[in-house]
C-alpha cells in the first residue's frame, strides 16, 4: 500500500536522522550554540494552515533544532544530573510510540500494565525496598514526591480520624514536614501541590557532611510531639551526593509516629552495587521512596518512580474508579496508583534497561560513574588555580577557581568560579553547571551517563586546563 511505503521511508529516513544525532555525540559541541532569537526565528512560523509532506517536517525539524540541541545525551555532559539513554531504553522507548498504548488500565492495554508490574518488582529488588510495597510509575521525581506524599497525607490523617480525601485540609489537623537545609525544592513543590503549604516546612540545619544530625531531628520531633509530622531524608544530595544516616533517624522518626519520607532521586541507585550500598543502610524502614529511571538508570524523559509501603493510603489517596473502566480481576490498573488517565506505556523504557543491564550491569553503570567523577574532580582540582571543595562521595563533587590577582577575595573567586564555568561551556568540549554551597560559588561536577569514557574524562580535564590557561594569560 503507498501509505505503508510512505511510512517506511518515513521512518527510515528519521533514522538515519538519529544515527547520524548519535554518531556525533564523540565530537560534537555540547553546549547549544543557536540564540533564542535564531531559534525563534526558524520554528515560530505562523500556524500552518495546509498540510506539510511528513518527510519535510521531519527534515527541516532536525535542521532547525540541530545547534539548539545541548549534548547531555553524550559523554561529556557533566551538569546538574541528567542520564543518557541506553540503547535498549531508546529502542523500546521508540517501540512505545510505535505502539501508542494508553497505559491507564489493564484493560485499555494488558501487556503494557504487567510490564509496569514487573518494572515495580525489579526495582524493589534492586534497590533494596520492602517486597510489598506499593508503586507509580511517574514523569519524575518530582510527582513521585507528589504521589508519596499524598499517601502519607492520608494515612498520618486518617490516624487523627480525618477522612482527608473527603473532608480536604479545611480545618483538618495540622502536618508539618521536618527535612534538612539541603533538600531538593521538589519537595517544597509537592507541599505547595498537596496543601501543606511551604510554611508546614522546618528545616534543620545539616552538618558540615551535608547530613542531618540525630540530635537535631531528635529535638524537632520532641517540640510538638503531637504534631502529624512527615521527615523528608536525602539519599545523595545534588552538590555533594551525601545520604542522611537512615540507620540513626528512621528510627527516631518512627518513634515519633512521623511517615519518613526518602528522596533517593539519583541516589538510590547506589543500593545496586556491593561496593556502595552501605551508603543506604537502614533506608528500608521508610515508608516511602522515590527515584528516577531518567537519571542514573538511563532511560528517556519521562520517567521517575514512587514506593509506598502503606498500600492502603496510596490507594486511598489516588484510586479511581468509573463505571466505564473495566476491571479485570487480579489485574493491576495503573489509574488507581498515579493521578492520571491516558498516559504514556511508560514502563517499557525501564524494562528494556533493566533486562539490557541486570542487576550487575546496574552496578557498574553506577561504579563507573563514581568512578569517573573521582577522576574528574582530581584532575580538575589539580590544576593550577582550581581547588577542591568537595571529593565526590558518589558521582557528586564540588570544584572552585581561585582568582590569582593579588588580593583577590572569595567574591572574585566566586566570580572567576562562573567566568571558568562559562569559558568550558562555550569552548563546547564539556559542559559544567555551577552552584552556591555553603555560601561559595562551585563548579559542579555530576557524572550519570553510560556513555562517559575514561576518554572523555580526560579530553574534559585538557579543556579546563585550557581554559585556566588562556583566563590566566588574559
Ligand atoms: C532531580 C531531582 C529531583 C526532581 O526529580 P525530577 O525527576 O526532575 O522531577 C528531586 N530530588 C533530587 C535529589 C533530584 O536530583
Amino acid at each position: 500500500m503507498e501509505e505503508n511505503i510512505q511510512q517506511d521511508n518515513l521512518l527510515r529516513r528519521t533514522m538515519t536522522h538519529a544515527q547520524h544525532y548519535l554518531h556525533g555525540l564523540a565530537d560534537s559541541r555540547v553546549a547549544a550554540t543557536a540564540t533564542l532569537e535564531q531559534l525563534r526565528a526558524r520554528l515560530q512560523t505562523p500556524l500552518p494552515q495546509w498540510e506539510t509532506d511528513p518527510a519535510t517536517v521531519i527534515d527541516e525539524l532536525v535542521r532547525d533544532t540541530a545547534d539548539g540541541l545541548v549534548g547531555s545525551a553524550g559523554g561529556r555532559f557533566f551538569a546538574w544530573v541528567i542520564g543518557g539513554t541506553l540503547p535498549a531504553a531508546l529502542a523500546a522507548d521508540w517501540l512505545t510510540s510505535t505502539w501508542d498504548q494508553n497505559a491507564a488500565i489493564y484493560a485499555c492495554s494488558p501487556a503494557q500494565a504487567v510490564i509496569e508490574e514487573v518494572c515495580g518488582a525489579w526495582l524493589k529488588e534492586l534497590l533494596g525496598l520492602p517486597s510489598a510495597a506499593s508503586f507509580a510509575l511517574t514523569t519524575g521525581s518530582q510527582m513521585a514526591h507528589t504521589i508519596a506524599l499524598s499517601a502519607a497525607r492520608h494515612a498520618l490523617l486518617a490516624r487523627r480520624g480525618w477522612d482527608v480525601e473527603a473532608r480536604g485540609l479545611h480545618g483538618a489537623p495540622r502536618i508539618r514536614i521536618l527535612t534538612s537545609d539541603q533538600h531538593h525544592g521538589s519537595i517544597d513543590r509537592s507541599a505547595r501541590l498537596l496543601g501543606f503549604g511551604k510554611q508546614a516546612i522546618t528545616l534543620l540545619p545539616s552538618d558540615s557532611a551535608g547530613k542531618l544530625a540525630p540530635a537535631v531531628l531528635q529535638a524537632a520531633l520532641e517540640q510538638e510531639a503531637d504534631t502529624a509530622t512527615i521527615v523528608a531524608l536525602q539519599a545523595g544530595d545534588l552538590n555533594t551526593g551525601a545520604f542522611d544516616d537512615f540507620a540513626a533517624l528512621i528510627p527516631l522518626a518512627r518513634a515519633h509516629g512521623a511517615w519518613v519520607h526518602v528522596d533517593g532521586a539519583f541516589g538510590l541507585w547506589v543500593a545496586a552495587s556491593d561496593t556502595l550500598r552501605h551508603l543506604s543502610a537502614g533506608l528500608e524502614q521508610a515508608d516511602s521512596w522515590v527515584a528516577d529511571g531518567h537519571k542514573w538508570l538511563n532511560v528517556p524523559y519521562d520517567c521517575g518512580y514512587a514506593f509506598i509501603t502503606d498500600r492502603a493510603a496510596h490507594f486511598g489517596a489516588n484510586s479511581h474508579s468509573e463505571s466505564y473502566l473495566i476491571a479485570v480481576e487480579g489485574a493491576r490498573d495503573q489509574i488507581d496508583w498515579n493521578p492520571e488517565w491516558s498516559r504514556r506505556g511508560r514502563g517499557v523504557a525501564t524494562y528494556a534497561a533493566l533486562r539490557q543491564l541486570g542487576k550487575h550491569g546496574v552496578a557498574d553503570l553506577v561504579e563507573r560513574s563514581c568512578r569517573h567523577a573521582r577522576a574528574l574532580v582530581d584532575g580538575i582540582g589539580a590544576l593550577d588555580g582550581a581547588q577542591v571543595v568537595w571529593q565526590s562521595q558518589i558521582n557528586q563533587g564540588l570544584v572552585r577557581f581561585l582568582d590569582d590577582r593579588a588580593g583577590a577575595n572569595e567574591a572574585d573567586h566566586d566570580r572567576y568560579t562562573d567566568a571558568v564555568i562559562k569559558a568550558v561551556t562555550e569552548r563546547g568540549e564539556a559542559f559544567f553547571g555551577g552552584t552556591t554551597w555553603r555560601g561559595r560559588r562551585c563548579m559542579r561536577i555530576s557524572v550519570c551517563n553510560w556513555r562517559t569514557t575514561p576518554a572523555d574524562v580526560e579530553r574534559t580535564i585538557a579543556a579546563v586546563a585550557r581554559v585556566l590557561r588562556q583566563l590566566a594569560a588574559q
